[in-house]
C-alpha cells in the first residue's frame, strides 16, 4: 500500500484533469524568444507559473496557436492618463 497519489493538473485547453506526469508543462519563454511566448519545460524543474497541456494533438495544436503576451508591455491603447 505504498501507492502515492499523483498531483492532478488541468489542461489549459480542454480543461480536463490529468495526472501531472501526463501533461506537458510550459513556462514563460525568455524575452524575445520565438514561439507563442511559452516554452516547454520538459524537466518540470523551473519555478513559477506553469501551463499544462494534455497529450491530445488537438490541444497541442490549439495551445501552440495561442498567444501569451507579457503584461509588462508598454503603451496602452487608451491614453487617458491626465492626472494633472
Ligand atoms: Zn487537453
Amino acid at each position: 500500500m505504498t501507492e502515492r497519489r499523483e498531483p492532478v493538473r488541468m489542461c489549459v485547453i480542454c480543461r480536463q484533469r490529468f495526472a501531472k506526469s501526463q501533461l506537458l508543462r510550459h513556462v514563460p519563454a525568455a524575452e524575445g524568444a520565438a514561439g507563442n511566448g511559452l516554452e516547454a519545460d520538459e524537466t518540470a524543474v523551473k519555478t513559477g507559473r506553469g501551463w499544462y497541456v494534455c497529450q491530445s494533438p488537438q490541444c497541442r495544436e490549439r495551445f501552440a496557436g495561442m498567444k501569451f503576451r507579457r503584461k509588462s508591455q508598454k503603451g496602452s491603447k487608451n491614453g487617458k492618463n491626465k492626472s494633472h
